[in-house]
C-alpha cells in the first residue's frame, strides 16, 4: 500500500512518526497492537458521534448481517433511513444513498450541472470535498498535510472548470460570478470549514452565498459530510438557518459504515436516472448493513438529541478552555474544534497557513505519549463524542496544558 496506508493522513508523515495499528475500539477509547490505550479524538475522522462500538449500532449491524449482506434490490431500511434524514434535514426533499462523501459531492455537482446546463463551479481554497478530479483543486485535509493542494493526474481541462474563492470572503465569490457571468452551475462549500482545521463562517457569509447564487441562477451546495448530524441534528443548515439547494452528508449518517447521501430540491433531484438524464448508480449503494448502522445512529440521535448535543458541546468547551489557558488559538463549533499553533484564531485559509507546524508536531507527540489520539495534522478537526467521559475529558485537559506549556505562547 502506498505509504503503508489506505488514506494518506493515516501515515503520520506530517508529524514524522509511525502510525499506530488499531485493534479495537470501545466508547471513547482505542487500543493499538502494542496494547496501549488512547482516548480517541479522531473518531474515524468524524463518523463516531456515539463513540466506538455503541451497543445499539452493533446490535443492528449483527441482526442485519444475519439476513444477507447485499441484494442490489430495494430494501425497507433504505426508505426508513431516507425518512430519518428528511426528518432532520427538511431541505432533503429527494435524496439518494451512496457509499462515500466523495461520491456524494461529485454526484451533487453533476446534477447541479445537469440542471443549470452550465459547466463551471466555485469552491473555496482549503475546503475538502473528497477526491474526485474536479474537486482536487486547492483542496484541504490530506492535500494540505501533504503540501500539494492540487493533485497530479487531474486534467487541466477539468481543473479549468473549478473556480476557487476565499472562504469567508464574499467579495471573492462575487468577483468570480462577475467574471463568469451565466456560466456557473453551483457554489459548493463546507458551511463550517473543517478540513483546514475548523474555521466557522463569519456572520452573513452563508446568507451572502445564498443570495449570490439566487441572483446568478446558480445552485448552493452545502457539503455537510462532517457537519451533518454533528453541529446540530439538522447540521449547519439548521444551526445557521440557511437552506441549500443541494446537500451532501457522510460520516455520521453511516454510523461508522461506508454510507453517504446527497439530495435536496425535488425539481433538481428529479433529473437523476431513472427519472431523468443525469446518470448515477452504485452496486452497493443503500447497502443493508450500512443502512442498519446509519438508521440505529440517527434513531438514537433523534430520541436523545437534547442530551447528546448539549453534552458533547459542554465537553468540547472544556477542551477549548484548556487550549486557551495555554495561549494556543482555538476555533470551535459544537463538538468540532481545532487548536491552531498561531496567535490569532484563523478566520480564513491565509490565517491557517501562518500556523507553526513544528510546534504542532511537538504538541502531537506529547499528546500521543500521554495517551491522547488527536489528528496527526494541524489541518484537521478534533471530534468529541457522546461516549467521552468527564474523567477522560478532564485528563485530556490536563494533558493539553502540560503538552502546550513549554511551546512558548503568551497567556
Ligand atoms: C470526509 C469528507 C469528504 C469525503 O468523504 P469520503 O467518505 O472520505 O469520501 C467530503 N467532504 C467533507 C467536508 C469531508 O469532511
Amino acid at each position: 500500500m502506498p505509504g503503508g496506508v489506505n488514506s494518506p493522513v493515516r501515515a503520520f508523515r506530517a508529524v514524522g512518526m509511525t502510525p499506530r495499528f488499531i485493534v479495537r475500539g470501545k466508547g471513547d477509547c482505542i487500543y493499538d497492537a502494542d496494547g496501549k490505550e488512547y482516548i480517541d479524538y479522531v473518531m474515524s475522522w468524524g463518523p463516531l458521534l456515539l463513540g466506538h462500538a455503541r451497543e445499539e449500532v452493533v446490535k443492528a449491524v449483527k441482526e442485519a448481517a444475519e439476513n444477507g449482506l447485499t441484494f442490489g434490490a430495494p430494501t425497507g431500511r433504505e426508505t426508513e433511513l431516507a425518512e430519518e434524514i428528511q426528518n432532520a434535514c427538511p431541505h432533503m426533499e429527494m435524496l439518494r444513498l451512496v457509499n462515500s462523501g466523495t461520491e456524494a459531492t461529485m454526484s451533487a455537482i453533476r446534477v447541479a450541472r445537469g440542471y443549470t446546463g452550465r459547466d463551471k463551479i466555485i469552491k473555496f481554497e482549503g475546503c475538502y470535498h473528497g477526491h474526485s478530479d474536479g474537486l482536487l483543486v486547492k483542496a484541504g485535509s490530506g492535500c494540505l498535510t501533504g503540501a500539494a493542494p492540487d493533485s497530479a493526474g487531474v486534467p487541466a481541462s477539468y481543473a479549468q472548470n473549478t473556480l476557487v474563492a476565499q472562504y469567508n470572503d464574499l467579495q471573492s465569490v462575487e468577483n468570480l460570478f462577475h467574471a463568469n457571468s451565466g456560466e456557473i452551475a453551483c457554489v459548493i462549500v463546507e458551511p463550517i470549514a473543517a478540513n483546514m482545521g475548523v474555521v466557522p463562517p463569519k456572520k452573513g457569509f452563508l446568507e451572502g452565498l445564498r443570495e449570490l447564487c439566487d441572483r446568478n441562477g446558480a445552485l448552493l451546495i452545502f457539503d455537510e459530510v462532517i457537519t451533518g448530524f454533528r453541529v446540530a441534528f439538522g447540521g449547519a443548515a439548521e444551526l445557521f438557518g440557511v437552506r441549500p439547494d443541494l446537500a451532501a452528508y457522510g460520516k455520521i449518517v453511516g454510523g461508522g459504515m461506508p454510507l453517504a447521501v446527497y439530495g435536496g430540491r425535488r425539481d433538481v433531484m428529479s433529473l437523476i436516472a431513472p427519472l431523468g438524464s443525469v446518470y448515477q448508480a452504485g452496486t452497493l449503494s443503500g447497502n443493508p448493513i450500512a443502512t442498519a448502522a446509519g438508521l440505529a445512529t440517527l434513531r438514537f440521535l433523534r430520541k436523545n438529541k437534547d442530551n447528546v448535543y448539549a453534552e458533547v458541546e459542554q465537553n468540547a468547551k472544556k477542551l477549548e478552555d484548556a487550549y486557551r489557558k495555554t495561549g494556543v488559538a482555538v476555533n470551535r463549533v459544537g463538538s468540532l474544534l481545532s487548536p491552531f499553533f498561531t496567535k490569532k484564531s484563523p478566520s480564513g485559509f491565509s490565517d491557517v497557513k501562518q500556523c507553526d507546524l513544528q510546534k504542532f508536531t511537538k504538541y502531537f507527540g506529547r499528546m500521543l505519549e500521554r495517551g491522547n489520539y488527536v489528528a496527526p495534522s494541524q489541518f484537521e478537526a478534533m471530534f468529541v463524542s457522546f461516549a467521552h467521559t468527564d474523567e477522560h475529558i478532564g485528563k485530556t485537559c490536563r494533558d493539553i496544558e502540560e503538552a502546550c506549556a513549554e511551546l512558548g505562547f503568551d497567556r
